[in-house]
């Protein structure tokens, strides 16, 4: 079949407004929020399952592949169209945004994947439930997204990451069959696909339903703000809060290049002579919250801590958060790019990967900023550049190699929660032995035979696992 006779049948299925393949719309689905993109051959957007289901098998019977985009905040290059054989066209499930039902009884919601993350812990707020994992992007990730990278967040820490709230999940797969993996039961028989399913970055197929757990809002929260002398200080402070026993519901670090960032873009009230800060938060019972806090405190002075501000009422604890979550966007005030990493290591050995981070970034003449979920050990060295400077770019990618190459040395794993994509995809061979990456890829096609979910993403080619260093930018993607 070719591309016309292809499309037209796509528009079909979807209506001429849903299937679009002007220069402009193409341009404005060619990326995610990483700096990594490629042309699609269309952008479709079905607003039914039945219309999600007709799309993959005219893909099936066409041949051209499809890459799955929920709102296209992926740092990984996950929903990137990267042609393989053939230009893929981009698949959004963006129209796909219901919340089917919401049961406060059993704390469930059903919903579509195209749902704002942000929207759902507002429905449940109103039953007095959440939906736990919060990524720093919920007010535009969606739910679909949420699942298909197994998102963390600041209050993962206490609660797990999105795999943990999911209960079942629908999915079409390449060959446009629907799905239902597990069930709202506490266990499941046989093979735990749905676990399978969660972080699989759209290479099963899309998931176009899911079934979420809901959380109890805590009666009582108090958010501080720890200052410390160095950065080192507060990540040695960490380990000693946890170790302490005093768990936070969240336990994020920052910098002072952050600080005096966010205090210029939104004044949130940091202190900015601290050379790092912690934003702790800690919920529960009242008793408990007040222990918790307590313990934190006594181990984070005994770090040399410096200053401690306490959030006094809701509209603080927002101001509190705003700094930390506006981080990203306060960035365009500096430099126009920037390349976050998303490396996990142990929690005891966060300073000394920090020190050894901070000395990488000064080796390669970079700035970088640091905000992360540090109780996770999830570390965001964020290299900022002007692609304008001759060379930086390649600076920027050295250094960024080194980062990875650091926090593998120290027992760590690529991704925290953004997921491989492309942009990890290359280090998986740095990271698996052949033999693992073989049952991988066996895994894969026994579940997409077709190659057309999302190729090229997550897993390298056997080719690109030789001698080579890893290609941060596979052919066919563009910086
Ligand atoms: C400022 C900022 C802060 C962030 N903070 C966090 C954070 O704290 N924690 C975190 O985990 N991430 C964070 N992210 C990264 C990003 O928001 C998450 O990875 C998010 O889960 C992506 O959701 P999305 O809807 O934008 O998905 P997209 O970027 O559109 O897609 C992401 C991946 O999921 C696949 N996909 C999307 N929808 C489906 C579907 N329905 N079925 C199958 N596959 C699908 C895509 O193919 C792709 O591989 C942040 C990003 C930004 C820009």
């Amino acid at each position: 079949v070719n591309e016309q006779r292809f499309l037209e049948r796509v528009r079909d299925i979807v209506g001429d407004a849903w299937c679009r393949t002007s220069a402009y719309d193409r341009a404005l689905y060619r990326r995610d929020a990483s700096f990594l993109n490629a042309d699609p051959l269309a952008v479709v957007l079905p607003g039914t399952v039945g219309e999600v289901r007709a799309v993959v098998r005219t893909c099936a019977e066409a041949g051209v592949p499809f890459a799955p985009r929920g709102a296209g905040t992926g740092l990984a290059g996950g929903a990137v169209p990267l042609p393989s054989d053939r230009r893929p066209i981009s698949l959004s499930l963006a129209r796909l945004d219901r919340i089917l039902s919401l049961d406060p009884q059993a704390a469930v919601a059903e919903v579509e994947p195209g749902v704002v993350n942000a929207d759902l812990s507002k429905a449940a707020a109103a039953h007095g439930l959440r939906f736990a994992p919060d990524p720093s992007s919920q007010i535009a990730s969606t739910l679909g997204g949420n699942v298909a990278t197994n998102a963390g967040g600041a209050h993962c820490l206490a609660y797990g990451v999105t795999s943990a709230h999911v209960l079942a999940l629908e999915l079409v797969d390449t060959g446009g069959d629907l799905h239902l993996l597990s069930s709202l039961a506490p266990e499941t028989d046989g093979y735990d696909l749905r676990g399978l399913t969660v972080g699989s970055e759209g290479t099963f197929g899309l998931v176009t339903r899911a079934w979420l757990r809901l959380l109890p809002l805590p009666p009582e929260t108090r958010t501080l703000l720890v200052g410390f002398p160095s950065v080192r200080a507060a990540c040695e402070g960490v380990t000693d809060i946890i170790a302490a026993g005093a768990m936070p519901a969240a336990c994020e670090l920052m910098d002072a290049t952050a600080i005096g960032m966010v205090e210029d873009y939104c004044q949130p009230g940091y202190p900015r002579d601290a050379a790092a800060v912690l934003l702790l938060e800690f919920e529960g019972l009242p008793g408990a919250v007040a222990e918790g806090v307590e313990a934190a405190l006594a181990a984070a002075r005994g770090r040399g801590a410096q200053s401690v501000s306490t959030a006094e009422d809701d509209q603080a604890r927002a101001l509190l958060w705003k700094g930390r979550k506006s981080f990203a966007g306060a960035i365009a005030q500096l430099v126009p790019e920037y390349y976050l990493h998303d490396v996990v290591v142990p929690r005891t050995k966060l300073a000394d990967v920090m020190d050894e981070i901070l000395r990488i970034v000064a080796e390669h003449g970079l700035t970088a900023i640091n905000v992360f979920h540090a109780g996770d050990g999830n570390l965001h060295p964020t290299l900022l550049f002007d692609r304008r400077e001759p060379g930086v770019f390649e600076r920027v990618t050295a250094a960024g190699a080194a980062i990875v190459a650091t926090a593998h040395a120290a027992g760590g794993v690529l991704s925290g929660e953004h997921g491989i994509g492309i942009e990890k995809r290359d280090f998986m061979c740095a990271v698996l032995s052949e033999d693992d990456l073989h049952v991988q890829r066996r895994l894969r096609a026994a579940i997409d035979p077709s190659g057309l979910a999302n190729p090229g993403k997550v897993l390298p080619s056997p080719a690109s696992c030789g001698d080579a260093p890893p290609s941060l930018v596979p052919e066919g993607a563009w910086v």
